[in-house]
């Protein structure tokens, strides 16, 4: 039976610090499906089909990565998907309270779910969607933190 992880996020958008965390964890698991939250509340830059059409573009040629949006429940829709373990990244103990909580909570909701955290390689320690966002709207080069397709956006909005 292939080893699935589900990767749940907001991509808004996706950047190299997810894809090294996703390549991390095709080292462990067959399938990675990365699950785009809608998150209206956030007011995302992107909209869901757009952040879902970056992740594709970058991942075209490797079947073992799989994109699709939600908006309900992570744990509803894990299950629906049969996968039961769940993909999160730490940078830095910043990120330790909020993932912790995170984590616990899917725990509640279902019992059945573990998660997994990933470090990235160094170099994207202090890389964030949201840094990426400020950076592009302030005209900066952001070349070398997202893949082309997501910079090519990023400048359509902002040149
Ligand atoms: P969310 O709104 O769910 O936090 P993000 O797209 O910002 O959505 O992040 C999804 C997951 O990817 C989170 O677990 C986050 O910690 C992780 N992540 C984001 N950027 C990086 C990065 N540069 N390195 C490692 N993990 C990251």
């Amino acid at each position: 039976m292939k080893r699935s992880i589900i990767y749940p996020g907001t991509f808004d958008p996706i950047t190299n610090g997810h894809i090294d965390l996703i390549e991390r964890s095709l080292k462990l698991f067959d399938q990675v499906l990365i699950a785009i939250a809608e998150s209206n509340k956030k007011s995302p830059l992107f909209n869901l089909e757009d952040r879902i059409k970056m992740v594709e573009k970058v991942f075209t040629n490797d079947k073992r990565v799989s994109v699709q949006g939600f908006s309900k429940l992570l744990v509803d829709f894990a299950k629906e998907n049969n996968i039961f373990t769940v993909l999160r990244g730490l940078r830095a103990i910043s990120d330790f309270e909020h993932e912790f909580q995170l984590a616990g909570m899917y725990k509640n909701l279902s019992p059945k779910i573990e998660t997994i955290f990933l470090m990235p390689s160094q170099e994207y320690t202090y890389l964030s969607a949201s840094m990426v966002r400020e950076i592009a709207s302030l005209k900066g080069d952001v070349a070398q933190f997202v893949p082309k397709p997501v910079a090519e956006e990023l400048t359509k909005i902002y040149q």
